[in-house]
């Protein structure tokens, strides 16, 4: 608007008068800003320069450069044009807003144009300081101009084109943090706000999405119990992760979940940041559905569920232990029964403090949220069972000798409780409750076993058969076992 297009040395019109003693004269030099200069002179009794008109442009608007700036001068003018000069360091970028006066220099006894700045913004490329300004004239907060028949003062007429100067120049010159940013996103904000755009994403600058900008974070308040600015609390629950794949993952997490549920649930983000080290598969998690986000951990099994996934980091790869939240839990129709099995497996182990439980009898399964969870009640069963202490179990030999093949099916009894927990697993059933009747020689529980492979269990009463208890639901069940 104000930045003029230069066409000589001069962004303005100038007088300079000269007294020219010996001739009795003075001089009025005229530069014009189409840059054709001529001159008149006067007697020392009409000192005032006339009032001409360039003949080669036409404009008549010179101003006298004796008497600008000065303080008794005059304080409105009426029109005024500066150039501008941008900028850039390694660190910073700059503008400088300045204008060229002709003034008579004594020494020389010439005319020589002189270049005066106005002021100089800066900003710097990490987004650490606020926007500096300096002002190197004082022309700057003294004067104003009368533009489209109002007065406005030069200091905010500067400020404004400075300021959409330098945002210009700092978007024509993008550092990588800003490359990605469309500048009709942000043309209706105030200066103020562009600059803190700008700055934001310099500060954080794995971001690079238009709505960051504009999240706050007040989920996280309830959460932290001292007051934490976004940045801390995103960068506590990032376990100070800073690749740039993991904070993206993070906030767009972030958003989705203010967008679908409202708010943002922080404790999975937290756990996982803490359990997978790889940071591709840590997005994978933090981009997880923020209804299972929600739903998988609570502050009360927060360490519980560190302790848990810490421990089968042991026996699975962090990318099988990833699947187990993706895959396995990420399916519309299952995934509410799921949640609610590994929430319980969570349960249980809080409840029961049996991490060290599972360290003694944690059996490698398949790792889904159903095995899982059998797994962790068949090692409460044999927790809680005292069988730790007395494993194996005692039999009348009349049942051991009953242990033999009939029509190509054999019969054994379990030999330990862990045997039996095993036959369990094998038919998706639970023998649990019986593991101390066997040792009370209360019940007896035959498994049968055809080519090696354990089809069906059955439960002895004396020398009756009770019934059939436990069938693989896999299997048919197609033999004939009461004979
Ligand atoms: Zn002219």
């Amino acid at each position: 608007m104000n930045k003029y297009s230069s066409r000589g040395m001069y962004q303005n019109s100038w007088i300079v008068s000269t007294q020219q003693e010996i001739k009795g004269k003075i001089e009025h030099n005229y530069f014009c800003q189409c840059s054709h200069s001529f001159r008149f002179s006067t007697t020392f009794d009409t000192t005032d320069a006339p009032d001409v008109l360039c003949p080669l442009c036409g404009n008549d608007y010179f101003i006298n450069s004796n008497e600008f700036g000065l303080k008794d001068g005059v304080r409105i003018w009426k029109d005024f044009h500066w150039e501008i000069e941008v900028g850039e360091t390694a660190d910073r970028w700059s503008v400088t807003l300045f204008y060229t006066i002709a003034l008579y220099n004594a020494q020389s006894n010439t005319i020589i144009p002189v270049k005066q700045n106005l002021l100089t913004l800066e900003f710097d490329k990490e987004g650490k300081y606020d926007l500096g300004i300096t002002y190197h004239s004082n022309i700057v907060s003294r004067y104003s101009l009368f533009q489209n028949g109002r007065v406005k003062p030069l200091s905010s007429l500067l400020l404004d084109d400075a300021k959409e100067q330098l945002i210009n120049h700092i978007l024509n010159n993008r550092v990588e943090a800003l490359a990605w940013i469309n500048r009709s996103n942000i043309e209706s904000l105030s200066y103020k706000q562009r600059f803190e755009y700008i700055r934001f994403f310099l500060k954080n600058n794995y971001l690079q999405e238009h709505r960051f900008f504009f999240w706050k974070m007040e989920g996280l308040e309830k959460v932290f119990t001292k007051t934490v600015t976004q940045k801390e609390a995103l960068q506590y629950i990032a376990n100070e992760k800073t690749e740039r794949i993991v904070k993206k993952a993070l906030y767009r997490g972030y958003e989705e979940s203010m967008q679908k549920i409202g708010y943002y649930y922080p404790y999975s983000d937290y756990i996982f940041s803490r359990i997978i080290k790889n940071v591709d598969l840590l997005a994978n998690l933090y981009a997880l559905h923020p209804a299972i986000k929600q739903n998988l951990f609570t502050s009360n099994t927060l360490s519980v569920a560190i302790e848990l996934l810490r421990f089968l980091k042991r026996y699975y790869t962090e990318k099988q232990i990833v699947n187990l939240f993706t895959r396995n839990i990420q399916d519309e129709d299952t995934y509410r029964e799921r949640l609610l099995l590994f929430r319980d497996t969570l349960n249980l182990l809080d409840a029961r403090n049996a991490i060290a439980s599972l360290e003694k009898h944690f059996m490698k399964i398949k790792l889904t949220t159903k095995k899982l969870h059998d797994e962790i009640i068949r090692i409460f069963h044999i927790v809680s069972y005292e069988l730790d202490a007395k494993e194996e179990f005692e039999y009348d030999p009349i049942y051991l000798s009953a242990c033999q093949e009939y029509e190509g099916l054999e019969f054994r009894l379990p030999l330990t409780a862990r045997e039996l927990s095993l036959w369990a697993k094998m038919l998706h059933n639970c023998m649990f409750g019986y593991i101390k009747r066997i040792h009370q020689h209360k019940s007896i529980i035959y498994g049968i076993f055809k080519d090696k492979e354990l089809l069906y269990a059955i439960e002895l009463n004396g020398f009756n058969i009770v019934q059939p208890r436990f069938c693989n639901r896999n299997k048919n069940f197609s033999h004939n076992i009461i004979k």
